[in-house]
């Protein structure tokens, strides 16, 4: 009798993968045989309206509020150990509270998909067992005619429980022999779930020994091991901080931690997870997008029965289980795919790679050799140790920066004729050159000489962009793809591409170069496996001789002969409304600079602009990045910008202009007065409004406190949900938004 009353006592509070923000009460289930115990952080199947959803137990009360009659009991508990545990459940709140964010929502995002409909957590694994009627058969002599099936039979008395990689091991047939078998009632197979076996755990090559700047920055972080701490390995590029990450990541190791690596995009970076894995004799699960859903359940098992000692992964891996966690490393933190930018839950894995090691008590690293603004000034208040490696590791020298005056020199397919005299003299000395020019295709406009018509995207506030090759013009915000039109499509006269993309850029070089081999990096290049593979071993091998590139080429890829990078348009981020344009343009100049001279010979770096005089670009040149950051940071603090103060963008998108401000305009009212302390800015609508036939606005809130911030949004954001227009239109917050518009 009481112990029908505990268990009608115990409410399993249950987090559904829906908008609405809060959980549901259910009972356990009613028929009790067989179903495990539901423990916090178990899933559950649970009836929803009419549908069966799984969720998450996150909290067991006593008590409800809805009503004991109309209360349902869970249909099945899936997990008896949880599949999210305490520490993951605290991130997990963190980042629902933080960004608020439905917490359904949140742990849809942290589980892979699989795991989401039910997938077990632990491999299973089939194995193989003689029957008593096969031993009998066995010993028997019987089978003689089958000599595939006995062998088989006796392979499997003599080994006893056996799984699949043993038997192919023993025999290439052995699927049709076991089929036979278990027909004859000889052997029957079962599935069990893979325990995680304990792993001997080594290093295969010590590596080069450390130059003193890194053997300081690695015992700092040494010494912290055990206890949270945020270290920002600040170093120019090629100074050796992969090689910092190694040896962390070895000593976490060795006291029998683990360690969680987050990179930008592991497509972009091969060479580093090829580092990793050359120096680890450990198993290493690797984390990024393109996992098909089998594969990102396999990896996350591995990672959550504790088979992995090292997690490497992209944005998500946030969320990656890694029991006894020893160390965070965070790779190019400055990096904006490590901000989640579409969708609802617009997270930060950098910032959350911060909590998590705080939670974890645990240090967490973040590397780069062009921090984010917002990284420096933690570390101008101390809340961030600042780790510096100020020389490049391989004997090279950083290389030197130089302006190109576009105004005085006669310009090619957007190459000036200084450019073109230093590839030449480059090449003639046996280097290599990298162009950097931030656009794909041929050309970002089709024109008409006559009336002046201009290929317009029909869904987007946007130009069509010229592919020459291709034939084509397509829109790089949506995607819209249309025949390259011979004529003028309103008065028939004779159209022509303007300016340039890489596409067009890579045609003028052979033109200028003939002979010379050229390769060419940009996502119309990139768009198999393997694909990337063959660019850098082309550029490696010396086999191409100049690069001509989008963003791909600054992303850590080490090309020792380049001896010259050209950037052919800086002033794109010169005069943005945004005002994290000029960190960006700097950190893309740094990055791409970055890629010459990383060999023995010293690079030379040149950099096309109509504004020679610009202050940006005076004090990047003049004192580099420390110089344009400190200068930055000054801009901001005046201004009241972040990190001088925090943002929250309410957006949204609807099929008119009209209906996207509408909305926007009801939440601003229901604001009324907002708090002293607390700003609303706008509503706006985007630089450009209409994307993918949609039209997009934001409305900014700003406070120079973060309390006073979320305070304010946990008020008004339940409020902003119930409003009529809100159905109108498609909407979101953006905490800490990295991009305006
Ligand atoms: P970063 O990640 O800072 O750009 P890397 O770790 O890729 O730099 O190092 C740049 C180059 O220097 C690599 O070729 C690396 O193997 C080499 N290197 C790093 N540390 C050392 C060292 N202590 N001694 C010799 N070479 C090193
Ligand atoms: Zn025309
Ligand atoms: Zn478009």
């Amino acid at each position: 009798m009481t112990r029908t009353l505990t268990q009608l006592a115990q409410i399993l509070r249950v987090a559904l993968d829906t908008p609405l923000r809060r959980l549901f009460d259910y009972l356990p289930p009613t028929v009790v045989t067989d179903t495990p115990r539901a423990v916090l952080g178990s899933r559950v199947r649970v009836p929803f309206g009419r549908q069966r959803l799984i969720g998450l137990v996150v909290e067991v009360a006593d008590s409800s509020e809805i009503p004991a009659a109309r209360l349902k009991p869970a249909l099945e508990v899936l997990d008896a150990a949880p599949v999210l545990d305490a520490v993951a459940l605290k991130l997990i709140r963190w980042t629902a509270e933080y960004y608020h964010h439905a917490l359904g929502e949140v742990i849809a995002a942290a589980l892979p998909r699989a795991l989401r409909l039910g997938a077990s957590p632990y491999e299973r694994e089939e194995r193989w067992l003689v029957t008593a009627a096969g031993a009998s058969a066995a010993a028997a002599g019987e089978l003689r005619r089958a000599p595939r099936q006995r062998a088989l039979l006796e392979f499997l008395l003599a080994h006893g429980d056996v799984g699949a990689p043993e038997l192919a091991a023993h025999s290439d047939t052995w699927r049709e022999a076991a089929r036979a078998l278990i027909a004859r009632g000889y052997l029957v197979t079962s599935e069990i779930e893979r325990a995680a076996e304990p792993v001997p755990v080594g290093v295969r090559s010590a590596g080069p020994e450390l130059l003193p700047e890194q053997r300081s920055a690695v015992d700092s972080v040494s010494d912290a091991l055990g206890a949270y701490g945020t270290f920002v390995l600040h170093g120019i590029t090629g100074s050796g901080k992969t090689e910092v990450y190694l040896r962390l990541v070895e000593r976490a190791i060795e006291s029998g931690r683990r360690a969680l690596v987050l990179v930008p995009e592991i497509g972009l970076t091969p060479q580093l997870v090829g580092r990793f894995r050359e120096r680890f004799d450990a198993p290493m699960a690797v984390m990024h997008s393109a996992l098909t859903d089998h594969e990102r359940l396999s990896a996350w098992r591995e990672a959550f029965t504790g088979h992995t000692r090292i997690v490497l992964g992209t944005r998500s891996a946030v969320f990656a289980p890694v029991p006894d966690l020893g160390l965070i490393v965070v790779d190019e933190e400055h990096d904006a795919s490590f901000k989640q930018q579409e969708g609802g839950l617009r997270y930060s894995a950098r910032d959350l790679a911060v909590v998590r090691a705080r939670h974890a008590g645990v240090p967490v690293l973040l590397g780069s050799a062009t921090p984010a603004l917002e990284t420096l000034q933690n570390v101008v208040t101390g809340r961030y140790a600042r780790l510096r490696l100020q020389r490049r590791a391989a004997q090279a020298e950083p290389p030197h920066l130089k302006l190109i005056d576009l105004r005085a020199s006669a310009v090619r397919a957007g190459l000036s004729t200084p450019a073109l005299l230093a590839i030449d003299q480059h090449l003639g000395a046996g280097g290599q050159a990298l162009v950097f020019i931030n656009r794909r295709g041929y050309a970002p406009t089709l024109l008409c000489t006559a009336c002046g018509w201009i290929a317009p995207c029909r869904d987007c506030d946007a130009r069509l962009t010229v592919h020459l090759a291709a034939g084509r013009l397509r829109c790089h915000h949506c995607g819209a793809d249309a025949p390259l039109p011979a004529r003028c499509p309103q008065c028939g006269f004779t159209v022509k591409p303007v300016g340039q993309g890489t596409e067009r850029v890579a045609e003028a070089l052979l033109e200028q170069f003939p002979g010379v081999a050229l390769a060419r990096l940009d996502r119309d290049v990139v768009r198999r496996r393997g694909d990337l593979e063959e660019v850098m071993r082309r550029m490696s091998t010396g086999e191409a001789r100049i690069l001509v590139g989008t963003q791909m080429v600054t992303k850590g890829h080490d090309f020792p002969n380049v001896t010259l990078v050209v950037v052919l348009n800086a002033d794109q981020g010169l005069f943005s409304t945004d005002f994290r344009a000029p960190e960006r343009l700097a950190q893309t100049i740094v990055q791409v600079a970055g890629r010459a001279g990383r060999g023995a010979r010293a690079g030379e770096v040149l950099i096309q602009t109509e504004f020679p005089d610009h202050p940006l670009l005076r004090s990047l040149l003049a004192d580099g990045y420390d110089g344009f950051a400190s200068a930055s940071l000054a801009e901001r603090s005046q201004a009241a910008w972040p990190p001088f103060s925090r943002l929250a963008a309410l957006r949204d998108s609807a099929r008119t202009a009209a209906a996207a401000l509408a909305f926007l305009e009801d939440a601003r009212r229901l604001a009324g007065r907002p708090p002293s302390g607390l700003r609303l800015l706008g509503p706006v609508p985007a630089a450009m409004a209409k994307r993918a036939g949609r039209y997009h606005a934001q409305l900014l809130v700003e406070s120079r406190e973060r309390a006073r911030l979320h305070g304010f949004l946990d008020e008004w954001l339940p409020a902003v949900e119930q409003l009529r227009s809100a159905r109108a239109v498609r909407w979101s917050l953006d905490v800490d938004p990295l991009e305006l518009f």
